[in-house]
């Protein structure tokens, strides 16, 4: 099926590489305008004029931790294309230490929920903001399999993402009355330039060796394709009656 997006406009957090630049593909595949917003200016821009014209995508500097950079990203949506239908909260952080509390620095734990929860709060406030008066949209966020299940990784991280999923969840309640829809999606481990360097360098054969050793699906490495497949469902009209789930795209690890 093509063109599931036809009409609609998005903005996508992270955009700029990993699973935000794979869904901004898709969904300016699937016929909707986007608005990559992120902070590697560069390689945003890049990946925009390698996906296609100013018409259908665009780049814009984002920190998601600041206010007005996420109001002018959902303002920059609104101006270049006329509304927003989408709001993909997609960037997100890893932090430093490792497993151990003690080690767990404070500064980097705030950091790390400065991006990854407050960070999807502004991308919610203002996407509300204009989503309200139109009576529609859906509102996306990337937690992470961590969001479940124990997951050898900084507490700060994981902390994080389960506070995404509770957010998910309030939210959808509030603006369910808007008509507006709310959801997460919590990927399992995918060799992306954060799961490669940011929490171990590990790169791309550790990651996929790990994967190997304790996924459900032993065959199959997930790809950021798949987390894309999964927001190009929560953004479309297919999944009009979902709101408030966490998607969990781990090939079945959290249940074993
Ligand atoms: P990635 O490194 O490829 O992409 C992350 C993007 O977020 C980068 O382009 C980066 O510049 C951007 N970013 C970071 N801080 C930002 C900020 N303050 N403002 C705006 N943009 C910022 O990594 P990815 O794996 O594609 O990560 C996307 C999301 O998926 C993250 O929220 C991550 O926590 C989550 N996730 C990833 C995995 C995985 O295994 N790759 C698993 C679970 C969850």
């Amino acid at each position: 099926m093509t063109n599931r997006l036809e009409g609609k406009v998005a903005v996508i957090t992270g955009g700029a590489s990993g699973i935000g630049e794979t869904s901004a593909r898709l969904f300016v595949k699937h016929g909707a305008k986007v608005v990559i917003a992120d902070l590697q200016d560069k390689l945003g821009q890049a990946v925009c004029e390698s996906i296609g014209s100013p018409e259908v995508i665009s780049y814009v500097h984002c920190d998601v931790t600041n206010d007005t950079d996420v109001q002018n990203a959902v303002d920059t949506a609104v101006s270049k294309y006329g509304k927003l239908d989408i709001m993909f909260g997609n960037a997100g952080i890893p932090g430093k230490g490792d497993t151990s509390i003690l080690a767990t620095d404070y500064e980097d734990y705030k950091k790390v929920f400065d991006v990854n929860v407050f960070g999807m709060f502004l991308c919610a406030k203002h996407a509300a903001r204009v989503m309200i008066p139109a009576k529609k949209g859906s509102i996306i966020f990337t937690s992470s399999v961590a969001s479940v299940v124990y997951w050898d990784i900084p507490h700060a991280y994981a902390t994080s993402k389960t506070a995404v999923v509770g957010f998910t969840k309030n939210l959808c309640v509030e603006l369910g009355k808007h008509g507006i829809r709310v959801n997460c999606i919590s990927p399992f481990a995918i060799a992306t330039p954060m799961m490669m360097t940011g929490f171990k360098d590990t790169g791309k054969e550790k990651v996929e060796e790990l994967v190997h050793e304790i996924a459900n699906l032993k065959e199959t490495i997930p790809e950021t394709n798949d987390i894309a497949e999964a927001a190009l469902f929560l953004a479309s009209d297919g999944s009009k009656y979902v709101s408030g789930q966490n998607l969990v795209i781990d090939g079945g690890y959290s249940v074993t």
